[in-house]
């Protein structure tokens, strides 16, 4: 079992965001202690010896919440169970309220080399509606303080389609992030997803979608104007300066294999994915017992695991090397989507071109619908 880079999901947030879907637990800090326990019995429950890998992504929740002794000994452990290799990549998810200097120095220490900040809006009614508790301005200061920090690899995160966010709004966040000049950028369109509140208000009509036109037009901005910026788009929502792509997610766009520890957390070993319970609190009560902190598991057959490859691996503007899938997953791709493949190209969806399939730029609009072919 072995894979060259790790995932370590942190569940602690100041305050559940109506639009989160993601395993995350706010007003339980005494848990904070229990979660580190377990984290590190976790780990060397599953992995025995230390191991050397090329890519960390510590993401949560939000893993710069953490006070500063537990952000040390979170930090203490992975160093100890995953050291970093020369030249490798160690990322970690912030929310600019609470970055304080004195976090940013552990992070350092620490190796913590990439930082991927939550900014989502830089408009104060937008943050509001997000539910987010930062102000546009401490984004300002807190970049600042990092770059002082000598963080030289800055990824900032923006959420597009809020409600009654215009378009004039959306390209003034984006004027805004790139005068910043990070390193990487992130937009995702807003989701509402089942089960969070932003479902239950939108289904009381109290909170009104962004029309699917102008969320469409917001997407093709961003494309347009980040790279007009020099950004260059590498995947469906992210966008680099050359060279400065997240090595991390690229693993998994690329079906690689990977460690995953804490509540909510897969990992993918031997084609094997394993996914960590959801609940924080059970998470720590079955390892306490000494039992697995995996909920359940999927083996993948070779016929799926070239399915999510494809899946994946669209997400790529590079796209995928037709010849290189077949020898790795003995599939001609053509073959996983028989009566739509030669459509999709026809009609400018996909297009294939050296050898390689990727998503036209129409076709990165309706791009889940293109994957769906493929499932
Ligand atoms: S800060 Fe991020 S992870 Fe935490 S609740 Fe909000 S969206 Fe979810």
């Amino acid at each position: 079992m072995t894979a060259d880079s790790v995932y370590i999901h942190v569940p602690f947030c100041i305050h559940r965001c109506g639009y989160c879907d993601f395993t995350v637990i706010a007003g339980r800090d005494d848990l904070i202690d229990d979660y580190l326990k377990c984290l590190e019995l976790e780990i060397a429950r599953s992995i025995t010896s230390p191991q050397p890998v090329s890519t960390i992504f510590i993401g949560g929740g939000t893993p710069s919440y953490l006070p500063e002794p537990a952000l040390q000994r979170l930090l203490t452990v992975v160093n100890q169970w995953f050291p970093l290799r020369p030249d490798g990549e160690f990322s970690m998810e912030c929310n600019p309220d609470g970055l304080t200097p004195a976090k940013m120095k552990i992070l350092r220490v620490h190796s913590v080399n990439r930082i991927s900040l939550g900014v989502q809006s830089f408009n104060s009614q937008h943050l509001q509606t997000l539910e987010r508790t930062h102000h546009a301005e401490t984004v300002d200061t807190v970049f600042n303080q990092l770059r002082d920090n000598g963080f030289t690899n800055i990824s900032l995160d923006l959420i597009f389609a809020v409600p009654d966010q215009t378009l004039a709004d959306w390209e003034a966040d984006l004027k805004t992030v790139i005068a910043l000049n990070p390193e990487h950028v992130s937009t995702y369109g807003l989701t509402f997803e089942k089960g969070t509140q932003f479902w239950t208000r939108r289904m009381k009509s109290q909170l009104i979608p962004a029309d699917d036109e102008l969320e469409r037009e917001m997407y093709s901005v961003a494309m347009n104007t980040l790279e007009d910026a020099g950004f260059r788009q590498y995947e469906l929502s992210n966008f680099a300066q050359p060279g400065m792509e997240c090595r991390h997610n690229k693993v998994y766009w690329q079906s690689a294999p990977y460690f995953g520890f804490g509540p909510g957390a897969a990992s993918y070993l031997n084609g094997v994915r394993a996914m960590r319970h959801r609940s924080v609190t059970t998470w720590i009560k079955r390892i306490m017992a000494g039992e697995s902190g995996i909920a359940e598991t999927e083996e993948l057959n070779s016929e799926d695991r070239a399915r999510e490859a494809v899946m994946l691996g669209l997400r790529q503007v590079e796209g995928i090397d037709l010849e290189q899938f077949q020898q790795r997953f003995s599939y001609p791709l053509p073959d996983l989507a028989p009566n739509a493949f030669d459509r999709l190209i026809e009609d400018q969806l996909l297009t294939l071109d050296q050898g390689k399939l990727r998503l036209t730029k129409t076709g990165r609009f309706i791009a889940d619908s293109i994957m769906a072919e493929f499932l």
